[in-house]
């Protein structure tokens, strides 16, 4: 029998030769291969059933034309996805992306992450994700709603709320789940558990939009208070401005933490006296502007453009990345690390490079991988297809204490599967290791599927 480390590397050949050209996703396999070489020794029936190899194959990819019309009159084209990865523990569950970076490598490594973390969750929701490489910024609503019904009027051939539930993420907020919503009921009649992340009115659950931000601030209490910390008086850098980032915000601000940096992709906002949240929500999810309105209103704040400098080089005692994918590398680590950070919690998916990962690691900073830290997002998807499925609505405070025990559940199952292997306080690995372990024991049940 091969060991773990043969199979695990003779497995990433084959993905690495299957997909050369797909950077992102490689990344993702590769954190995650990385961290089951122990799994693997511990359970050889797992290389004789080859699920590594299985299991990273997508179960299915849809690619679909997107036409719609400008307000110009204009015909444009956009290329839309659906990655449907794996289905062993439940339906195809993950969000959809407007924006212009979407390919294929993009969709597949957040399909990819998505198993994991779903599975983290303890909810029966199976992994995948979509989008549109459709750039939202300084579109009309009129042009929104347009593109998200010729997004809907193929997607809807391949979704259901026991088949595929798609939900947001970045360039999909409220008002786009909102149109395609409505254009899938058009086409199907209501049915709505076929979405998550819904408006209050039609079945969306309360909570669900705090849940992303507010579950990292919660599993990174759990990964403080394990070592001594809490967030008193500690200063924080949250790197975005989007949902992720303002109800993360809304948080630390709550348990005592002074947050001095926001960003957008234009640049970054350095704030001293603490982020003004209602100013920041005006300027966000009111007047949908950039970032660099808030300095114009805030006096003691400034703006720094991307191109000369990164919110990675103010000091703070806390990091959340909670922008997009390697947002923060190699040399914003060392950076961080010298202006004595003491925990990063990645609120973003995969947004720290395989080297800001390692720098973390071998400097002893508290580090709470993505799909283990911002998995309330789903979780909360999850309650709201509960809530669909029961015909309920739980208050506010049902569903953030659901979210509470899900996310303190995730840390000290990621804690534990570490500790297993022999690897304590590595809660990458410990995360990857606890979601594998039941997807792998569901796929190995299931048979060649
Ligand atoms: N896009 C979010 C994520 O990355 C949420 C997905 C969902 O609610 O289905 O997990």
């Amino acid at each position: 029998m091969v060991s773990g480390k043969e199979y695990v590397t003779r497995v990433f050949e084959q993905v690495k030769a299957n997909n050369s050209h797909e950077d992102e996703f490689l990344q993702a396999v590769e954190e995650v291969f990385h961290s089951l070489i122990p799994v693997f020794d511990k359970y050889p029936k797992y290389i004789t059933e080859n699920i590594l190899a299985r299991l990273v194959e997508p179960e299915r990819i849809i690619s679909f034309r997107v036409p719609w019309l400008d307000d110009n009159g204009q015909v444009q084209v956009n290329r839309g996805y659906r990655v449907q990865f794996s289905s062993a523990i439940g339906p195809y569950k993950g969000g959809l992306r407007f924006h212009p970076s979407v390919n294929q490598s993009i969709v597949k490594f957040l399909g990819f992450e998505q198993i994991f973390k779903n599975s983290l969750t303890g909810l029966p929701i199976g992994g995948g994700k979509g989008g549109a490489n459709f750039d939202p910024k300084g579109k009309s609503d009129n042009e929104i709603m347009r593109f998200t019904q010729s997004f809907m009027t193929e997607l809807q051939k391949h979704i259901g709320p026991d088949m595929d539930v798609p939900a947001g993420d970045i360039g999909v907020g409220g008002r786009e789940i909102g149109y395609l919503f409505g254009q899938y009921k058009r086409l199907n009649g209501y049915q709505n558990g076929v979405l998550t992340g819904k408006g209050l009115t039609f079945g969306g659950s309360l909570a669900r939009t705090e849940a992303t931000g507010y579950g990292v601030i919660y599993f990174t209490k759990c990964m403080l208070e394990a070592n001594g910390h809490d967030f008193k008086d500690k200063t924080a850098i949250v790197s975005g401005s989007g949902n992720v980032a303002i109800y993360a915000i809304e948080k630390l601000q709550a348990l005592g933490a002074k947050v001095i940096a926001v960003s957008d992709s234009s640049g970054f906002v350095h704030d001293p006296d603490g982020i003004d949240l209602d100013l920041l929500k005006q300027v966000k999810e009111v007047d949908r502007d950039r970032v660099i309105a808030y300095t114009q209103k805030r006096k003691n704040s400034t703006f720094t453009e991307a191109k000369a400098g990164s919110i990675w080089s103010l000091k703070a005692d806390l990091a959340f990345p909670c922008a997009t994918q390697n947002e923060l590398n190699g040399d914003d680590a060392k950076v961080l690390v010298e202006n004595g950070v003491i925990a990063v919690a990645e609120g973003a998916n995969m947004p720290s490079t395989l080297d800001a990962v390692a720098v973390f690691q071998e400097e002893g900073i508290l580090f709470a991988p993505g799909k283990a830290a911002n998995a309330g997002g789903v979780a909360v998807s999850a309650l709201e297809m509960s809530q669909n499925s029961s015909r309920l609505a739980w208050t506010f405070d049902e569903v953030d204490q659901k979210l509470v025990d899900i996310m303190t559940t995730i840390y000290t199952n990621s804690a534990e599967a570490a500790k297993e292997f022999d690897l304590e306080g590595d809660l990458v690995a410990g995360a990857n290791i606890a979601g594998f372990l039941k997807v792998a024991q569901a796929m190995s049940s299931q048979g060649l599927v």
